[in-house]
């Protein structure tokens, strides 16, 4: 990931209008920090958009093509049983990209719970399950069972 700016230097929420900002060099930056999980995290608050995220979380989703909030509600969806099949089909992504996330997300769990369970509902069991699934089963049959 060395590619990707530091997170804490920018906002990684897409809807934001300082979304993407890098902070060197703006007279008012928009990122301060704000406290740390209780895993110990640092988590940072955009101050134009108010939205919390961690180092995770920024990093995980700046410049991919998809939104980080269809990511995050494709991955609501997937903990609470949703198929991959039927996902895919409603909203159009291909299975191999949502299997990439969840991939992905499974590495970064701890820091994307607290995004899942707070803004998207999902209950710790399900997504204890989740993850338990990603890292338990090959891609085959990942796509086939879900
Ligand atoms: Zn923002």
């Amino acid at each position: 990931m060395s590619e990707f700016a530091r997170t804490g230097d920018f906002c990684p929420n897409e809807a934001c209008p300082d979304y993407g900002k890098l902070q060197d060099g703006q007279r008012q930056q928009n990122i301060k920090k704000t406290g740390k999980t209780k895993k110990g995290v640092q988590r940072y608050q955009c101050k134009t958009c108010k939205k919390t995220f961690t180092a995770t979380t920024g990093t995980l989703f700046f410049r991919k093509r998809t939104p980080a909030h269809e990511i995050l509600e494709t991955l609501a969806l997937l903990a609470e049983g949703s198929r991959i099949s039927s996902l895919s089909r409603a909203k159009g992504f291909k299975e191999d990209t949502i299997l990439e996330w969840l991939r992905e997300a499974a590495q970064h769990a701890e820091s994307l719970e607290e995004v899942l369970m707070a803004d998207f509902k999902v209950k710790r069991g399900q997504l204890d399950a989740l993850w338990a699934f990603v890292r338990n089963k090959g891609e085959k049959k990942l796509s086939r069972d879900r």
